[in-house]
């Protein structure tokens, strides 16, 4: 049996597409401004730290937001990577603890962000 030493999903997967992907997920037709809802905005750059997260500033209200603004993830200590895995784990219809095992979260984390991310990736009521 070939041991393979070190390997895990998370390192395996692009930054890039999980950014590519929470667009795909929170608006499937145009972006849109998560305050005023117009489409009418411009992308303002990348963030600073995470350079695949896109920056928009809207024409109609004038306020900045970027990727993940009004989303589940921002402002949450795992990286947006995990995320995206425990997402694409529940389609394969991982069990909570099997997604807490392969992510390396322990069991409250895991059943936490799955039942967020069942409630969808948009924060409601703002
Ligand atoms: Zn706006």
């Amino acid at each position: 049996m070939l041991k393979v030493v070190g390997l895990e999903i998370k390192n395996l997967i692009d930054d890039e597409e999980c950014y590519k992907q929470v667009r795909r997920l929170r608006w499937p037709n145009k972006i849109t401004c998560p305050h005023c809802e117009s489409e009418n905005i411009i992308k303002r750059g990348k963030d600073d730290t995470e350079v695949f997260r896109q920056r928009y500033e809207c024409h109609c209200c004038h306020k900045r937001f970027d990727d993940l603004t009004n989303t589940i993830f921002s402002g949450h200590h795992q990286p947006l990577k995990v995320w995206i895995l425990c997402l694409y784990f529940m389609g394969l219809n991982l069990s909570n603890r099997q997604i807490s095992k392969e992510l390396d979260l322990n069991k409250d984390d895991a059943q936490r962000m799955v039942s967020q991310l069942r409630s969808g990736v948009v924060k409601k009521n703002q």
